[in-house]
C-alpha cells in the first residue's frame, strides 16, 4: 500500500516503525504499571520532531502533511494503544486547536512547549452529566473585573492528572441556539482553583491517565481565552471532523498488532499434528481481519488527503470511526480466538489489545452518536430535510 504515501512519508513510517519497536516497545510493562508515559519518552519524541510533523516550523514542527501525524498514530498504537492515546490529546486535541485559533503569545507559550515534548496538554468537554450531550455541559464562565471566572468540572479527561495545560470548554452565555455560547479557556495546573483527580482504574488504556478537573471559580484573564468568545461550540464543531479521521489511524494500528499477534500464533500452534494455519476456520478469521484493516486503511488515508484538501469530511469521518473502531472490537476479539487458552493470559499483548480497542467504540463520539450522525449526513446529502 506504499502508493498511500509520499516517499517522505514512507521515510518517516520506518523511521517511527524502528524506533517504536527498539525504544518504546521496552518501556510498555513500565507505562501500563505506572499509568502513564515517562516525561523523557515524550521529550524524545519531541526531539525526533515526531510530535509536531504537521505543525507550523516557527513552533518546532516539521510543516509536513496531515497523514504524517496518522503515521505515527498508527504506529504508536500498534506498540501501545494507551501511550498513543496520551499523544492523541496532548497533541491532535491540545496544540491542534491552539496553532488553529491561538494568538501567537498563546502559540509561543503553550504550543512550542508542547511540540518538544517538554510539557503536556489536555481537552476537557466531557462532564460528569455526560460526554454525548456536549452542548449540555453546564460549566460556567462569567466575566468579572475585566477577566473571567470558570466554574464546573469536567471528567474522562485523557491526560488531565499529568498535564501541564487544560484547554476546557464552558458556557459563558445562554444563548436561543444551544450552539451559541461556548467560549474555550486555557488554564495552567497550579492557578487557583484548579485542581484534579487521581488517574481512573480503566480497563484498558491504562498507558494514559484519565481524569477529572475540578474548577472552582478559577481567575483568568483575557488571554487565557481560546479564539472568538461564544464561538466556542463552533471551534469545536469545525475540529471533530479530523480528530475522528485520527482516531482512525489509533484504531487500525491496534487492529495491525492484532493479526500481528494472531498470523503469528496461527503458525507456531500445532493442534491435531499440523499448524492452526492450515485449518480454514483459522484462515477466515485472518482473511476476516485483513480485509477489514485494509478496507480501514485506504478510507483513513483518502480521508486525510481530502481534509489536507480543505474539503469537508463529517458524514465520511463518522463512517470510518464507526466501521473500523467495530472492525477492531471483532478483529482484537477473534484474535483472543486464535490464541485460545494463551489469549486469556495477561502476559500476553492479545488481552491489552482485546480491552484497549474497546475504547475507541466510545471516546471522541460513541458509535450510537456515529450512526446518528451517518443517518442525518445522509439524508442531507441525499437532498431529504429535516421532517
Ligand atoms: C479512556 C477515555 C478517554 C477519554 N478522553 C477524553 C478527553 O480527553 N476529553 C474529553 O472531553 N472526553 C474524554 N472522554 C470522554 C468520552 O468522549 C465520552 O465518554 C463519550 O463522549 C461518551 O460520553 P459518556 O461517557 O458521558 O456517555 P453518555 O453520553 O452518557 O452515553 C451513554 C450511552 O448512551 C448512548 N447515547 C447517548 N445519546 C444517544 C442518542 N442520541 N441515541 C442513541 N444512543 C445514545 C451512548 O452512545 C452511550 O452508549 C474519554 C473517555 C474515555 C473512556
Amino acid at each position: 500500500m506504499q502508493d498511500l504515501f509520499t516517499e517522505d512519508e514512507q521515510m518517516l513510517q520506518e523511521s517511527v516503525r524502528r524506533f517504536m519497536r527498539a525504544e518504546v516497545e521496552p518501556l510498555v510493562p513500565q507505562m501500563q504499571a505506572e499509568g502513564e508515559p515517562p516525561r523523557s519518552l515524550l521529550k524524545r519524541m519531541g526531539d525526533l520532531g515526531f510530535l509536531g510533523t504537521c505543525f507550523d516550523g516557527a513552533y518546532g514542527g516539521s510543516g509536513a502533511s496531515l497523514a504524517t501525524q496518522a503515521i505515527v498514530s498508527e504506529e504508536t498504537a500498534r506498540v501501545d494503544a494507551g501511550f498513543d492515546l496520551v499523544l492523541f490529546a496532548d497533541i491532535m486535541l491540545f496544540a491542534r486547536a491552539i496553532a488553529k485559533h491561538g494568538t501567537e503569545a498563546q502559540k509561543q507559550k503553550y504550543l512550542v512547549p508542547v511540540l518538544s515534548g517538554d510539557r503536556i496538554g489536555a481537552m476537557g468537554i466531557t462532564e460528569p452529566g455526560g460526554g454525548s450531550d456536549a452542548l449540555g455541559i453546564v460549566t460556567r464562565g462569567r466575566q468579572e473585573n475585566g477577566g473571567w471566572l470558570v466554574k464546573g468540572a469536567k471528567t474522562f479527561v485523557t491526560n488531565a492528572p499529568t498535564a501541564d495545560f487544560f484547554l476546557i470548554i464552558a458556557r459563558t452565555s445562554d444563548e436561543e441556539s444551544r450552539i451559541d455560547g461556548g467560549t474555550w479557556f486555557i488554564l495552567d495546573r497550579g492557578m487557583e482553583g484548579l485542581a484534579t483527580g487521581k488517574p481512573f482504574n480503566k480497563m484498558g488504556m491504562r498507558s494514559s491517565p484519565t481524569g477529572e478537573i475540578f474548577l472552582e471559580d478559577v481567575r483568568v484573564g483575557e488571554e487565557q481565552v481560546l479564539g472568538q468568545v461564544g464561538r466556542g461550540f463552533h471551534m469545536l464543531m469545525d475540529s471533530l471532523d479530523v480528530e475522528r479521521v485520527m482516531v482512525g489511524a489509533s484504531t487500525i494500528g491496534i487492529a495491525q498488532a492484532c493479526l500481528d499477534e494472531a498470523a503469528a500464533y496461527a503458525q507456531e500452534r500445532r493442534v491435531f499434528g499440523k499448524a492452526i494455519r492450515e485449518y480454514q476456520l483459522i484462515q477466515e478469521k485472518i482473511a476476516n481481519m485483513a480485509t477489514g484493516i485494509e478496507m480501514s486503511r485506504t478510507m483513513l488515508y483518502r480521508l486525510l488527503r481530502a481534509v489536507e484538501r480543505g474539503e469537508k469530511v463529517t458524514r465520511e469521518a463518522a463512517i470510518l470511526k464507526y466501521y473500523s473502531s467495530r472492525m477492531l472490537t471483532e478483529v482484537s476479539a477473534e484474535t483472543v480466538q486464535i490464541w485460545g487458552g494463551a489469549g486469556q493470559l495477561e502476559d500476553n499483548k492479545t488481552a491489552r489489545l482485546y480491552r484497549d480497542g474497546k475504547h475507541h467504540e466510545i471516546g471522541a463520539g460513541t458509535n450510537e452518536i456515529m450512526k446518528v450522525l451517518i443517518a442525518k449526513e445522509t439524508f442531507k446529502e441525499m437532498g431529504y430535510g429535516r421532517k
